[in-house]
């Protein structure tokens, strides 16, 4: 699939703004930093429709891009943020357990990792959310550029043990190269048939 269009729809900050969006819903999500932004950039090819490294924490709203006229790219808010009060956690999962309930379009979730560490508790969590709501999921494991190529086998393995999930399930991506972006790519276009 190509992606000929992306265009910013609009921000949602509370649960109470969330509505039906007739289009299918494809949501990214995963802790602040862990290259979220630059993923949704580069399946765009735009440099700059999801804001790269801004502070940590401070995107904290769900934005909707609309791709190629027909179907949905939903950033949602970072998690595990270091300085998080304990208010901001708890807005954190009424928006994204609000959203997550009333999606009704929703068709798969990407879970980003940091290829370069172990999953935390906070991404154990969120993979609870998604199976709570019974909503698929894939896990895209990031910035593998940064490793070799025996390295980024051994940290998959990790990651998957650590998520209790295949080691097939888990896509190596990089923003950088695009590595992984035609089988995100892929995933979104046989949910689309
Ligand atoms: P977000 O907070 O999840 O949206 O993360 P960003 O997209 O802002 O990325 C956080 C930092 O990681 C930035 O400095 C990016 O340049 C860097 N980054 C993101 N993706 C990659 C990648 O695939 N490779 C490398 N080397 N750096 C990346």
């Amino acid at each position: 699939m190509i992606i000929k269009s992306a265009d910013f729809i609009k921000s949602i900050a509370s649960s109470g703004a969330l509505y039906d969006l007739q289009l299918p819903e494809f949501a990214f999500v995963g802790r602040s930093n862990v290259g979220k932004s630059s993923l949704i950039n580069s399946l765009t090819n735009r440099k700059k429709l999801a804001k790269a490294s801004s502070t940590p924490g401070r995107t904290r709203l769900i934005n909707l891009f609309l791709i190629n006229k027909s179907f949905y790219f939903v950033d949602l808010p970072g998690y595990g943020f270091a300085k998080a009060s304990k208010q901001e956690q708890a807005s954190w999962q009424e928006l994204i357990g609000a959203y997550l309930e009333n999606s009704s379009n929703l068709k798969r979730v990407f879970v980003l990792v940091d290829i370069r560490h172990t999953p935390t508790d906070k991404d154990l969590l969120m993979l609870n959310y998604l199976y709570q709501y019974n909503i698929p999921f894939n896990i895209v494991a990031t910035k593998a550029d940064k490793l070799s190529k025996s390295q980024i086998n051994k940290q998959v393995l990790n990651i998957a043990n650590t998520l209790n999930v295949g080691f097939n399930d888990i896509i190596v991506s990089s923003a950088i190269d695009k590595k992984g972006n035609d089988k995100i790519l892929e995933i979104i276009e046989n949910l689309l048939k």
